[in-house]
């Protein structure tokens, strides 16, 4: 009897360890599942390449990526911008397109002549035409920009509406062409004037109903103010730079105040899309596009690759077309590129 007894001790241990086995594999199997990637095309709609980094580095990362399109603007010097990306398509083998920078003569610095950096904008359109560049667009027109105190930026900030006259000099030069209107507001950081802000983004959306305006950075936005926008214009989209875990860690900025702090984060902690913002990314698949948005050297150089992966990630856990769309598709549309999104 005692030995009946056990024996049943023994094999209960044993199912025991044989259910804990299955559990611990079928968990296993479960976070390879989760390491399902989106495979296809992908468009970084938006980045910059400054003095400090050269055209050969530039290009060296460009190629050791498996982005397809990469769009850049230039920062720096307002002689070499065009001679710089043509450098870099060249090395590249035509994996960039161009868009106009609108800031280089001094368009975000608030006490800069408006005219002269408007004028900025047009020699660099007359450049890139003289050069023959096709260009597809202009990079970000920059609407509000929180001060920097940081190695690398030194700026005393800007805080502009879409009424403002070099504002509106510049989205004319933008509209001339027909090409996506790119704003980089920051309704978290300038959080006091976000209402503002959002009525006159419907307002210009509606006005303009045949153009396109793609906000920066997801604009720092609300999830409710994200859908309010929605509701209310047909043509005012998002792109998703700046909008992940590796610009989101703010807290030391915000306590040092070197630059912005609102970045907003679409990620959960387990590096998810948060439920409410992937229902409405599979909910309007038109309304976002992917962009990187590399800045300074160090984008460039480090965590590149790996936020890349980082997004392709996020990607497949969309539904397949918005993910085909938001990373390539919309881009194609918008900025009229004519590529097959595979
Ligand atoms: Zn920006």
């Amino acid at each position: 009897m005692l030995n009946i007894m056990f024996q049943t001790i023994k094999n209960i241990k044993n199912s025991y360890f044989i259910i804990f086995l299955l559990t611990f594999l079928l968990s296993n199997f479960k976070t390879t599942n989760a390491e399902i990637i989106y495979n296809g095309t992908l468009i970084d709609a938006h980045s910059q390449v400054g003095i400090l980094i050269s055209n050969e580095e530039v290009s060296k990362e460009i190629n050791n990526n498996d982005v397809f399109l990469t769009f850049l603007s230039m920062r720096g010097k307002h002689e070499n911008a065009t001679k710089r990306y043509k450098s870099i398509q060249k090395q590249t083998q035509g994996k960039v397109r161009y868009l106009i920078s609108t800031k280089l003569k001094g368009f975000a610095r608030k006490k800069r002549d408006p005219n002269e950096a408007i004028r900025g904008i047009k020699d660099l359109k007359r450049q890139a035409i003289n050069n023959k560049i096709k260009y597809i667009g202009f990079g970000e027109i920059i609407v509000q920009h929180a001060p920097h105190d940081h190695e690398k930026l030194k700026y005393e900030g800007i805080n502009l509406d879409l009424k403002s006259y070099r504002i509106k000099k510049a989205i004319d030069i933008v509209f001339k062409d027909d090409v996506p209107v790119i704003l980089h507001v920051e309704m978290n950081d300038y959080e006091e004037d976000s209402k503002k802000i959002l009525d006159q983004l419907i307002e210009i959306g509606n006005e303009y109903p045949n153009k396109i305006f793609l906000l920066m950075h997801m604009a720092q936005i609300e999830f409710e103010e994200a859908k309010f926008i929605f509701e209310n214009t047909k043509n005012v989209h998002f792109i998703t730079s700046h909008s992940d875990p590796y610009r989101a860690k703010n807290e030391k900025r915000k306590r040092l105040g070197k630059a912005q702090t609102g970045w907003i984060n679409l990620f959960n902690k387990k590096n998810n899309l948060k439920k409410k913002w992937k229902n409405l990314m599979n909910e309007n698949p038109n309304r976002f596009v992917f962009a990187i948005d590399n800045v300074f050297d160090h984008h460039w150089k480090k965590n590149y690759k790996e936020r890349v992966y980082f997004w392709r990630k996020a990607l497949a856990s969309l539904n397949k077309n918005t993910a085909s769309l938001i990373a390539c598709g919309n881009a194609n549309t918008y900025f009229k590129l004519k590529i097959q999104c595979k």
